[in-house]
């Protein structure tokens, strides 16, 4: 008997309806001979409804109370699903963090699992039920509930999958597989059969929210399968897996894009060792994420321009410590942008391919979108750019690498012969 996880997150648990189609697609599963242990997120717009409801007493509300808060939506959606599968004579039993053995640090909003106890899912699975554990969240040292970041009921999922060493971990959503960018914003997106862990951490990383990173950090690291599905249409979805058995990789597996971007530079700073370390260490002290980093060569007057991105939520506090680190340096000035938006490719295949960022840079060029920063790594290409051409850029560089869908009569004749 094969043991899956099956993760359905909020859309697909959004209204009682889907909790009874999802109760069915569990049943079904169960049919076909598979142990199954189900990971649920909130109903569609509610972790988003707590959270305000949080703020709405203090703005920037006590972490603590903040993930016992918004931790209470996952709550339901299990509550939910076991009794439409114990209405159907399906033995189930819903667990939360705590009761499923998920260890977390105390970085509450943002807590990393540690360690899971499966012993009591084991028990569950043994007495031939099926648990239907509580996404998102966990507990800490002290007993206290902590909450693992937006989208972290995929993390829950993989993270499940791996303790309990299942054959497939199953992400169930509403779209049928990985994309080789958002089909929301690029109709000529095309669903990929797979995808390596290595892409599609890249991917995650750089703005794809069909998976959270740490759900593909956690995957790639104890080499748990996982699937992409929709909750919605039968079909194969998207493997996630290490060995990549294409016959010919693209180039460009996939197109991301970011628009939680701002920048900051911080002009006329004295070209002396230890700035970088004085500049980042403000931003770092207080928790602030910094992903792209530019230091441009001294000019004739011996200072640097540096530049750096962090996330838009941390926008305003970054600047302040920007203007009073200038202070300190004597630096010329402070520049944001809060307006901007980070465009990448990705692909394995780019490893052994040189003049591809060329080719982006052409691309994105005759476009007439101007770029602000660049980054690379050996499997993707980043960009900043205005972020007024965010869905511009990504249908160009889309189509410039080949990656648009053929055209609906093609297909068609394709799937015909
Ligand atoms: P869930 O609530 O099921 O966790 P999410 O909204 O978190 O679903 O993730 C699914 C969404 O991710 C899709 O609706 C799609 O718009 C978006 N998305 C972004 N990039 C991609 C991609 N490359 N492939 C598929 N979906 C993507
Ligand atoms: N409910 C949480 C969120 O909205 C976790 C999740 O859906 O994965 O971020
Ligand atoms: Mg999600």
């Amino acid at each position: 008997m094969a043991l899956i996880v099956q993760k359905f997150g909020g859309t697909s648990v959004g209204s009682i309806d889907r909790i009874h189609h999802v109760a069915e697609k569990v049943i079904a599963a169960r049919h076909q001979g598979n142990d199954v242990v189900v990971v649920l997120s909130a109903m569609n717009g509610e972790t988003d409804r707590l959270i305000q409801l949080a703020k709405s007493v203090n703005s920037e509300p006590n972490s603590r109370e903040y993930d016992m808060m918004v931790s209470t939506g996952e709550q339901v959606s299990i509550s939910l699903l076991s009794i439409a599968l114990l209405a159907r004579g399906c033995p189930a039993r819903s667990l939360t963090g705590i009761q499923a053995g998920i260890k977390t640090d105390s970085s509450h909003k943002k807590a990393r699992i540690v360690d899971i106890d499966p012993s009591r899912l084991r028990k569950e699975l043994n007495e031939g039920r099926v648990p239907v554990v509580a996404g998102f969240q966990g507990f800490d040292e002290l007993g206290s509930i902590t909450t693992l970041g937006r989208g972290g009921s995929d993390t829950t999922a993989v993270a499940l999958a791996a303790a309990l060493k299942a054959h497939e971990c199953q992400i169930f959503t509403d779209v049928d597989g990985v994309y080789t960018t958002d089909p929301r914003v690029v109709p000529q997106a095309r669903r990929l059969d797979r995808v390596t862990f290595e892409e599609m951490l890249e991917l995650a990383s750089l703005g794809a929210k069909v998976l959270q990173i740490r759900a593909v950090e956690f995957a790639g690291k104890y080499n748990v399968p996982v699937r992409v599905l929709s909750t919605f249409e039968d079909g194969p979805g998207t493997l996630i897996a290490y060995e990549d058995t294409r016959m010919e990789q693209p180039i460009v597996s996939g197109i991301a894009f970011d628009r939680n971007q701002a920048k900051i530079t911080i002009r006329g700073v004295p070209d002396r060792p230890g700035i970088a370390r004085f500049i980042l260490g403000a931003v770092s002290d207080r928790d602030i994420d910094v992903d792209m980093i530019v230091q441009n060569v001294p000019s004739v007057d011996k200072t640097i321009d540096f530049s750096f991105t962090v996330q838009r939520d941390d926008y305003k506090s970054a600047l302040e410590l920007m203007h009073a680190a200038a202070e300190e340096l004597e630096a010329k000035e402070v520049l944001g942008d809060d307006k901007i938006a980070k465009l990448s490719i990705v692909g394995v295949g780019m490893k052994s391919h040189a003049g591809v960022a060329t080719r982006m840079f052409q691309a994105l060029g005759d476009e007439g979108i101007n770029i602000h920063l660049i980054s690379t790594s050996e499997i993707k290409i980043s960009v900043l750019v205005n972020e007024k051409y965010t869905e511009l850029g990504a249908r160009t560089l889309h189509s410039t690498f080949g990656l648009d869908a053929p055209p609906r009569d093609e297909q068609t004749t394709k799937s015909t012969k």
